[in-house]
């Protein structure tokens, strides 16, 4: 067995007075330390803050089943077939020789977090992320979905084209015990045209509403036989198109409802499934660039305490860019252009050849420097203050182009070529260019093991304040937008009114910073104060 794929008791316990274990929960109090600024004629007063929390996780990960919207597409046969290699350890033969299955790729089964020190050595202690806190091991999820196409799975994977043959060859049988995906819903004018032809399974009629109870039902029969205690609802299907924000038909989450039930046409299949997943108290996540998520889903989430995370699987070109962006305008070099080039031969390329599709894919690609460029005022100028104090638009910032291209013949082999082109010392010029090739579906496909198992995880966990002079209170869930999912994701979304981080750093640092306060560690640090002193 791969070390990613092995499965590891949990093999952490913290000795300290803030941290506790009953055999139900772990239960760790921690200080979360932050600075309040005001700014006064350019003075920055800052006040240090503390405020103290207590969090509890239940120990038993939930028998948990993952339930995709597109299972027959080239992600969806991709996670179920590479699950069913490592579960029953399916080796196969490449042109290099023998492979194993395994889980690289994925930030909670294959790679590591600083955790302290060896008192004797002084050297560095690393455990698997996964080894943390207790997780679902992916595989013991239990798998299911929709798709608009009726065709069995072993044959999906092979119209996939991802899997070298000879895994395909040994895993088809085990694909095909799962059947053919759940009949879905489809409105030809979410996703492209061009989709048509494969659209043969479907949930008949044009009603919204009953469309909605169908979608519940499904979920609620798969926990049913599977007896399952939580079901993660997961879109990778076709991207669609924008729905527009109509006031009195998504805004708000009565709105939406009635919109359902009067079969509004901007409400998408997207956003049914969303609400399904919602009304049913399972959490939902959007792997694809459309705004499923209409300010209507948000409020019904608020109001079920339902989780949900978004937006658009950030596998490649993005991931890169969330890094490269942070890295030069942090070394205070500026950044004047990024231009992305992109093409791709598979069914989701296809789909994204439309325009409407590919608009919301370009939305979702285009917002990942903004954080960075906001952050730094020496390099870009602020954007004007207008008559009441409030910024007018978004100030200087790099002119950003992503183009998408579909080219039949690479394949699930997408190709990426971004141009970084910046201003240097004195009036210097920079340009990197990157070249990266890979296969689209081997990227998307950890991502979404980890999002499914660390939202599985996030349902687990509860917390409460604890501050002094206050009356400890009921512990409560976390805030139903899951934004502690962005580092697998495009377009963040984040509680509303509060600011969406991109750079990929960050969003690694804050999810270990969480794992780590759940057990009441405080979160690395690279100050190494003994590395420094006598
Ligand atoms: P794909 O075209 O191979 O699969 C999508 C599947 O969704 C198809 O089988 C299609 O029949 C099905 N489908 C379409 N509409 C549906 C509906 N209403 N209900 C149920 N099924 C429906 O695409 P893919 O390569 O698997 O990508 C899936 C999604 O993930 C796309 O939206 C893509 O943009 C997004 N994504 C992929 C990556 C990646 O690296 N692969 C990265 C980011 C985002």
């Amino acid at each position: 067995v791969h070390p990613t794929a092995a499965r590891r008791p949990h093999a952490i316990t913290v000795q300290s007075a803030n941290t506790s274990y009953s055999d139900e929960y772990i239960t760790a109090s921690y200080q979360n330390r932050g600075a309040e600024v005001s700014v006064s004629e350019g003075q920055y007063m800052i006040k240090p803050t503390v405020q103290s929390f207590e969090f509890q996780t239940r120990r038993a990960p939930s028998k948990t089943g993952l339930m995709m919207i597109g299972l027959g597409g080239n992600n969806g046969t991709t996670l179920c077939a590479t699950i069913l290699a490592n579960r029953h350890n399916i080796v196969w033969h490449t042109k290099q020789g023998i492979q194993q299955p395994n889980y690289i790729g994925s930030l909670l089964r294959a790679s590591t977090v600083r955790i302290g020190n060896d008192p004797v050595s002084g050297k560095d202690v690393h455990v698997p992320v996964s080894d943390v806190l207790p997780m679902v091991h992916p595989n013991d999820l239990v798998l299911g979905g929709w798709d608009i196409s009726g065709v069995p799975l072993d044959k999906a994977m092979d119209r996939a084209q991802v899997l070298d043959y000879d895994l395909q060859r040994q895993v088809a049988p085990h694909m095909a015990l799962l059947g053919k995906p759940l009949p879905s819903i489809y409105y030809p004018d979410f996703i492209a045209a061009n989709q048509e032809a494969r659209a043969d399974n479907l949930i008949p009629g044009n009603d919204k509403q009953a469309h909605l109870d169908h979608i519940r039902a499904d979920i609620r029969k798969f926990k049913q036989e599977n007896e399952l205690d939580r079901v993660v609802v997961f879109w990778t299907a076709n991207t669609e198109r924008y729905s527009d924000i109509i006031s009195g038909a998504n805004d708000t989450a009565d709105n939406l409802l009635a919109s359902i039930k009067s079969s509004h046409s901007e409400v998408s299949p997207s956003t049914l499934f969303a609400v399904a997943a919602i009304l049913e108290g399972e959490p939902f996540i959007n792997g694809a660039p459309q705004n499923t998520f209409v300010p209507g889903v948000i409020d019904l989430a608020e109001r079920h305490q339902s989780f949900i995370g978004g937006d658009d699987l950030k596998s490649g070109q993005t991931k890169l860019k969330s890094v490269l962006a942070e890295f030069l305008v942090n070394a205070g070099i500026k950044p004047l252009s990024i231009s992305s080039y992109n093409h791709l031969g598979n069914n989701d390329g296809r789909n994204l050849s439309s325009e409407r599709q590919f608009k919301s894919k370009e939305i979702s690609k285009s917002s990942v420097v903004d954080d960075m460029v906001d952050a730094n005022r020496l390099l870009y100028k602020a954007p004007e203050v207008g008559p009441k104090g409030v910024p007018v638009g978004k100030g200087e910032h790099p002119d950003h182009v992503v183009v998408i291209k579909y080219v039949p013949a690479v394949g699930d082999s997408k190709r990426a070529i971004d141009e970084y082109y910046s201003e240097i010392f004195c009036g210097g010029r920079n340009t990197i260019n990157i070249f990266n090739e890979c296969e689209d579906s081997l990227l998307a496909t950890p991502l979404i093991l980890d999002l499914a198992i660390l939202t599985e995880l996030l349902t687990r966990v509860k917390y409460r304040k604890t501050s002094t002079g206050e009356a400890a209170k009921e512990f409560a869930p976390l805030y139903p937008v899951l934004s502690l999912l962005s580092y697998m994701l495009k377009a963040p979304l984040v509680k509303p009114g509060t600011d969406v981080v991109n750079s990929l750093n960050r969003q690694r640092n804050a999810l270990e910073s969480f794992l780590k306060a759940c057990i009441g560690l405080e979160n690395n640090s690279d100050l190494l104060l003994e590395t420094r002193i006598w």
